[in-house]
């Protein structure tokens, strides 16, 4: 019995289907990772064929054709052109949608023409009835030197046959569609006595494409055949022409369309979507629906998750033997974990609706309706989806902007996304609100702390749109800015696309970011929960001996042993340290602590100021408000959250990074740490200013 391996590898220009194909062929084995050193994701599957053959399926980055213009298409050219490289296909796909074939057939060509057995899938037939579209498979065959695969991935039919096909791929003819020398004979022909062994087509894309070529040295043939940059591109219109003459006339007999049954339905709905007025509103309205839902619906789960990591943390202090090992399990790796998994509902719910946005053709007409005005800041149309679905986190934002072809305004995407008002600042700012705004209301109907609240939310998109524009002048990145948004049909989201997207996206979170948040907790909770010297150790006996213990319940005594050995912990030290550099923002030690933790994740600052003041309860926000509101600095006498350092701290919240989380997956996202540490140093530099300017002018 034989049991072999080989390779096949999916190309295709984007919207074709080639991800479907790719879920239809491997469904959950699959295994999304990086190319090496750049960020563009690299999808392998496993597929079982017939007659026991097994196929690593390969989906590459979506791409127009091999004339490269972003990272995305030069991974297709360098693996095409590799023979080394243990991905080499020994088979080729090229998927195609049938109502966009004569364009889709563009890459098949040239595809073709680097003498891989390639077959053309053409998928989406489905559709075929209903807009009138006819196809002569046995002339087309003939005609493209290749075998075709007429399949719908959504419907399910023809991948048995794909997989058959695929089986036989040595029998498909390797001879190219286009002979290169038609190009410019006389170049092509010099060309071919310089480099006999070698195939033309293929010695062409190596002098037109910065690309790397193992068997021959790329400058021994610029060297001998430069060209200069205006004749190269002439001569590749040339070559595009000459396809598009072939392609023309295959399809003169292939395919056949029936004119009264295209266009129609889509072409109304895209009028009113892409409108000028209407375009917008019904895009907001859309959002709005959006971002309700994820916040009611993750309500739900997140308290869920919630509560039952805290009464897994109780039930571990009280059935585990007491000691170092059992805190660390109870205060530090169960608390850490819910502190990744909690994010779960908020990624899955957003990812469910970007997906279904983007399996529907609906984001392609936002994209289209916003870029004019993203433009303008360095930003492209694709960035509205990060920087709005920053304010629910943004760590699922900056996943998501990923589809950014253009790396500069991917990058400047990621870089200022965090500057949108998550929802980790809510708990922080409806605290501090609440204690130095007054509960009035504004012309008699608008209520003062719901105006600030909104106002901090103005001031995190407008910071971002601010500093993309800033970053917009100083990045020298160059790249295209050249933007393609195909609009695609309108169709039904294929569940098992949607599913599976919220499942890969979900599971980079837990497994990526996941594992930096578990580490910063137990390194939290270890400087919270030790000290050095006398004062931390004998916190107990220093306290009862000290404090008058007959007016305390038990309570207050073990909150008030809690918060004095918190102030000699090794983070309270720190809060000491820093004190001199945070009392000109109007801060004292204990905000200086709840500053340091929240840089782990910001919701912990309330969560840490409560263990400060040791209050009875410290789910009761009542009672942490009062006590942060009676707090007083025994310098100046004065209140400590007044209105000057609330606003300080509402400024510091709103601009610092504040999130170990975010500054992970900057640095996943990026590949480098030069630009999570950058992000850091820069916008907690400016809130540190904006802040000491604030308090100094209010105080
Ligand atoms: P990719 O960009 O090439 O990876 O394409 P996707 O797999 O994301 O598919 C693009 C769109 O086409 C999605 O809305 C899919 O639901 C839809 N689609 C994919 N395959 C088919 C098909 O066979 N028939 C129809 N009608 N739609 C399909």
């Amino acid at each position: 019995m034989i049991n072999t391996n080989i390779n096949v590898a999916l190309i295709g220009n984007p919207n074709t289907g080639k991800t479907s194909v790719f879920n239809q062929l491997t469904g959950l084995n699959q295994q999304v990772g990086n190319y090496p050193g750049i960020t563009v994701e690299k999808k392998i599957g496993f597929c079982k064929l017939p007659y026991n053959i097994k196929a690593n399926i390969l989906d590459l980055p979506g791409t127009y054709s091999l004339n490269a213009s972003s990272i995305d298409e030069n991974v297709v050219i360098e693996l095409m052109l590799n023979k080394n490289d243990k991905l080499y296909p020994d088979v080729a796909l090229v998927v195609t949608d049938v109502e966009n074939l004569k364009r889709n057939l563009l890459l098949f060509t040239q595809i073709k023409d680097l003498e891989i057995p390639t077959i053309l899938v053409i998928n989406m037939a489905d559709r075929m009835e209903h807009k009138g579209i006819t196809l002569n498979i046995p002339y087309l065959e003939e005609h493209l030197k290749t075998k075709i695969a007429l399949i719908s991935s959504r419907k399910g039919f023809g991948i048995t046959e794909l997989k058959e096909l695929i089986v036989t791929y040595k029998s498909i003819s390797s001879e190219p569609c286009l002979n290169a020398s038609v190009i410019d004979t006389e170049y092509f022909n010099s060309l071919r006595k310089a480099f006999p062994n070698q195939l033309l087509y293929k010695l062409w894309l190596v002098i037109t494409q910065d690309v790397n070529f193992l068997n021959l040295e790329r400058k021994e043939i610029q060297g001998s055949f430069t060209k200069s940059h205006s004749d190269l591109k002439r001569l590749q219109q040339k070559e595009t022409i000459k396809r598009y003459q072939f392609i023309n006339d295959v399809l003169k007999e292939g395919l056949k369309v029936d004119a009264t049954l295209a266009k129609d339905f889509r072409s109304k709905l895209d009028r009113v979507l892409t409108h000028k007025i209407w375009g917008y509103v019904i895009f907001f309205a859309i959002l709005f629906v959006i971002f309700q839902s994820i916040f009611d619906w993750s309500k739900i789960p997140m308290d869920f998750i919630d509560s039952t990591f805290a009464s897994l943390g109780t039930l571990a202090n009280d059935s585990l033997p007491s000691g170092v090992l059992t805190n660390l399990i109870s205060q530090g790796i169960i608390p850490g974990i819910g502190g990744i998994l909690i994010f779960i509902p908020q990624i899955a719910f957003l990812f469910l609706f970007i997906s279904i946005l983007e399996e529907s053709g609906y984001m392609s007409r936002v994209v289209f309706l916003m870029d004019k005005i993203m433009r303008k800041f360095g930003l492209s149309g694709k960035s509205v989806v990060p920087l709005i679905s920053g304010t629910a986190c943004a760590i699922p934002a900056i996943m998501a902007t990923r589809n950014i072809e253009n790396w500069k305004e991917r990058l400047i995407t990621i870089l200022v996304t965090p500057f949108t008002t998550c929802s980790a600042r809510l708990p922080v700012y409806a605290i501090i609100i609440a204690l130095v705004i007054p509960d009035t209301r504004v012309f008699g109907i608008f209520n003062l702390q719901g105006l600030t609240l909104m106002l901090l939310y103005l001031l995190g998109f407008g910071m971002a749109i601010f500093s993309a524009h800033i970053l917009n002048k100083i990045l020298k990145i160059k790249g295209k800015t050249f933007f393609v948004v195909e609009m695609p049909n309108y169709k039904l989201p294929m569940f098992k696309n949607v599913a599976i997207n919220v499942i890969e996206k979900t599971k980079a979170f837990v497994f990526g970011a996941g594992k930096i948040i578990l580490a910063i907790s137990i390194v939290l909770w270890f400087m919270a929960s030790y000290g050095p010297g006398e004062e931390f150790n004998n916190a107990d006996e220093i306290i009862r001996t000290t404090t008058d213990n007959t007016t305390l319940t038990q309570q207050q005594l073990q909150n008030k042993v809690a918060s004095y050995k918190l102030e000699n912990s090794y983070i309270g030290i720190m809060g000491k340290t820093i004190e001199p550099a945070i009392s000109p923002l109007g801060y004292d030690w204990k905000i200086g602590i709840a500053v340091l933790t929240s840089f782990a994740a910001r919701e912990v600052f309330v969560g840490t100021l409560a263990t400060i003041y040791s209050v009875g309860d410290s789910d009761n926000e009542d009672t942490i408000k009062n006590k942060m509101a009676a707090e007083i600095n025994p310098v100046t006498g004065k209140k400590i959250f007044n209105f000057a350092s609330g606003i300080s701290l509402l400024l510091f919240y709103a601009f610092a990074l504040q999130c170990a989380s975010t500054l992970a997956i900057t640095r996943k996202e990026t590949n480098s740490w030069k630009w999570p540490l950058g992000q850091l140093i820069f916008m907690s530099g400016f809130a540190y200013v904006l802040a000491l300017i604030a308090y100094q002018i209010l105080k």
